[in-house]
């Protein structure tokens, strides 16, 4: 009797024990980024780099922001970048570059972070929102040739500019825009503050438009511990350019001053920082691959799952899925929520209906941009995912 009791409880602790796990896992929930655990996993490299920073004191401009600058070159396949202190300012510098003022259009998708309609904005020139593809969320070629010849039709604004945005970890569709900036003769930027470490068409991201821009902030697939930027170009004079830009317009001496710039350099310490994390940066991308396609694999049918953009590799900075309406995204975060899985919209509404700036639309409607921010959600995905949480993220899509 006592050997069959002790067997009983022998065979009934591993069960006890694996839903007392459950519930702890439960009860801790998944992180959407975790920096703690990266920055634990990364000490040994990114210390002994922020440490020779303090031994030399050069905090503006020192050495390791040349070094920095000169591996993203490599990486991205370009003749030079330039060190700046976020994706944002990296985007007004090229603008301030380009002579972006008032009276010019400068055309961008409606669905994308609020940094890409902002500039144009500071700098007096005018936003025109482009819609996206349904399927890829990229920037729609077709609608902005629409919206191109309406712009011009009208004849109010200069069209100056198109800024393709690299949404999400893929790109946009590069060849189209870079035949339509060039019959239009207009520059063309990349956005490419998300996706940096994508490719397309087997090349690294950063050498299909004129200029290329990135950013650092700490969610970003290369992230730093603050903000930080860089701009990427094969145009040395331009690169120059944007050197002077970023401080105060100088020029052969720091005292002379040729144009009016900004200070809108990049931090020693986060090119220490982002130094040390490129090292690692390959199998990051590889980590963040795997589990996207273990989330594709298992959620397929239930949600739509990224479309992946032909000949292109993610950076995999965000995985959106698509819901069918708004009452589903609900039930779905709802869900996820009750298994500790947290959730963001990426985007919830598009920018041309934001307050800040629907009074610098033309009115005119673009549904593609309006139906995905209701039915648009992102999971988490980051290299930190455990096998466990995967499993639980997916979990709670499946209801
Ligand atoms: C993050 C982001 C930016 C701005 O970058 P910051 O470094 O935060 O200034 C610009 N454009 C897009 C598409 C972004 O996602």
């Amino acid at each position: 009797m006592k050997s069959q009791t002790h067997l009983e409880q022998v065979g009934e602790k591993p069960e006890q024990e694996k839903q007392v796990q459950e519930k702890l896992a439960q009860e801790k929930p998944v992180p959407f980024l975790n920096l703690q655990a990266q920055q634990k996993r990364l000490h040994d490299q990114i210390w002994p780099r922020v440490q020779a920073v303090f031994q030399h004191c050069q905090f503006i401009l020192g050495p390791e922001v040349g070094e920095l600058e000169e591996k993203l070159a490599r990486y991205a396949g370009v003749k030079g970048s330039v060190g700046v202190s976020s994706g944002t300012d990296a985007l007004q510098i090229v603008m301030m570059a380009e002579g972006i003022g008032p009276g010019q259009a400068v055309f961008l998708p409606a669905f994308t972070y609020t940094a890409t309609a902002e500039v144009p904005l500071v700098l007096g020139a005018t936003p025109v929102f482009v819609d996206i593809d349904p399927h890829t969320f990229q920037i729609d070629p077709q609608n902005l040739k629409a919206r191109l010849q309406a712009v011009k039709r009208e004849g109010k604004l200069k069209p100056r500019m198109i800024v393709g945005v690299d949404l999400f970890g893929q790109p946009a569709p590069w060849d189209e825009l870079r035949t339509i900036a060039a019959a239009e003769k207009l520059f063309l930027l990349d956005d490419c503050a998300q996706s940096f470490g994508g490719s397309y068409k087997g090349k690294k991201l950063g050498s299909q438009a004129d200029a290329t821009t990135l950013s650092f902030f700490p969610s970003k697939p290369l992230g730093g511990y603050g903000d930080g930027g860089a701009i990427l170009s094969d145009d040395e004079e331009k690169l120059a350019l944007y050197r002077s830009l970023r401080s105060h317009g100088e020029g052969k001496t720091r005292y002379q001053v040729l144009r009016t710039g900004m200070n809108g350099r990049l931090d020693t310490i986060q090119a220490a920082i982002l130094l040390a994390k490129l090292e690692g940066f390959e199998a990051e991308l590889e980590r963040r691959e795997k589990i996207a396609q273990a989330y594709d694999k298992a959620l397929q049918g239930i949600v739509q799952t990224p479309v992946r953009v032909a000949e292109s590799q993610s950076a995999w900075a965000i995985y959106s899925i698509l819901a069918q309406n708004a009452q589903h995204r609900a039930a779905i975060q709802e869900s996820l929520k009750a298994g500790g899985v947290p959730s963001a919209i990426y985007y919830p509404m598009p920018l041309h209906h934001q307050p800040a700036y629907k009074s610098y639309h033309d009115g005119v409607s673009l549904p593609v941009s309006e139906t995905v921010a209701e039915q648009i959600m992102a999971l988490p995905l980051h290299p930190e995912l455990t096998e466990e949480e995967i499993a639980r993220v997916i979990k709670g899509v499946r209801g």
